[in-house]
């Protein structure tokens, strides 16, 4: 039997470290705790009886100094934030529970540790610096074993948070690039992307395409059919545009009903051909599996125009719509120059 010395501060109190018992109630097993499994508790339980024992009230920090040294939570929980160095810090946080540790890699590498650390409930830790975990790894193979394993775990858990992070980054980085609606490119995308394909054009001598396109009497379509369907029919027409394509055509959602595409390396005459593809496919498309209207549901008008010498963004686009405008005036459901 292990009796630690009370030690004079407010906050600690005598602990029997022998003791059979659980948690909470003032005596803990040596055993019972990670970093101790598998290790001989007759040989560090002399070791340990100079290590002061201390009480955090619930929601009050553990007061770290700039030291190395290790916590091993005896009772009550500890919440440990991600250490701010290290550009994790982001609001996540560990839980600490009884028996678990924290501060083994801040004694590993003998740097002071950068978690801020605080207690959920009233809890009580042992502390055991820097300087005799060494002595403990030396004397110790089991507790040298157990805190690779912890560590490894560690690292495990970093790793998985990184990747997380790096899936929720891509997540909202196509947030902001797509239209919610259909998935395709949206306006800012757009006004962002645009000046750079049409300078990459110029640049090159190499040509570039864009077709505007614009569903018919589409005001008339939710008269009809009600506003939901509405969206069901962009969603379809965005379908139809992007099967269509290819991997290095562009499609963007310019606003309300109307998409454009781009296409970087086509001549006028193979994007009229795309546009007419896209024009015939659109008529046949449903709009939802058990549609039974008669076909076709929704037609598209589309304009195309090419990049000319000195021709910037805003005269490809100028250009595009004037073509879409004849579109309309030839009777709609068709592809203008
Ligand atoms: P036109 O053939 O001349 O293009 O006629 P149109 O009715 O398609 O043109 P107009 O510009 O008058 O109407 C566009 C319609 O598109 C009106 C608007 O309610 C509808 N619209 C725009 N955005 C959305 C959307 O996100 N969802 C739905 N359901 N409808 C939309
Ligand atoms: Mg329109
Ligand atoms: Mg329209």
């Amino acid at each position: 039997m292990m009796t630690l010395p009370r030690v004079d501060t407010p906050h600690t109190r005598e602990i029997t470290l022998e003791q059979t018992g659980t948690f909470g109630q003032s005596s803990y097993r040596i055993g019972d705790l990670q970093l101790f499994r598998d290790a001989d508790p007759a040989q560090l339980a002399p070791l340990l009886a100079s290590c002061p024992i201390i009480r955090i009230g619930a929601g009050q920090p553990v007061e770290d100094p700039a030291r190395a040294r290790m916590y091993i939570v005896l009772a009550g929980a500890l919440a440990v934030a991600a250490d701010t160095e290290s550009g994790m810090a982001d609001g996540s946080v560990s839980r600490i529970l009884p028996g678990e540790s924290v501060g083994e890699q801040a004694v590993l590498d003998e740097s002071a540790n950068l978690s801020a650390m605080s207690a959920i409930v009233d809890s009580e830790l042992l502390v055991i610096d820097g300087e005799l975990v060494w002595k403990m790894i030396d004397l110790s193979g089991g507790l040298a074993r157990n805190l690779l394993r912890m560590l490894s775990f560690r690292i495990r858990a970093a790793n998985a948070l990184l990747r997380r992070r790096q899936k929720l980054g891509e997540f909202y980085r196509q947030l902001s690039m797509n239209d919610g609606l259909t998935g395709l490119y949206n306006r800012s995308w757009l006004s962002d992307m645009l000046p750079k394909l049409v300078a990459t054009a110029h640049r090159a001598g190499t040509p570039l395409a864009l077709i505007m396109i614009d569903l018919d009497h589409f005001k008339m379509f939710n008269d009809t059919h009600g506003h939901l369907t509405g969206d069901d029919a962009l969603r379809a027409a965005a379908g139809v545009i992007s099967v269509a394509l290819r991997p290095s055509d562009y499609a963007v959602r310019y606003g309300g009903e109307e998409m454009m595409v781009i296409l970087p390396e086509t001549t006028e005459l193979l994007a009229v051909l795309v546009a007419e593809r896209l024009v015939a496919r659109m008529r046949e498309a449903p709009i939802f599996p058990d549609m039974r209207l008669p076909l076709p549901h929704v037609t598209a008008s589309v304009g195309v125009a090419s990049l000319a010498a000195g021709m910037d963004e805003q005269g490809l686009i100028a250009a595009a719509d004037a073509a879409l405008y004849r579109a309309k005036h030839g009777g709609r459901d068709q592809v203008a120059l």
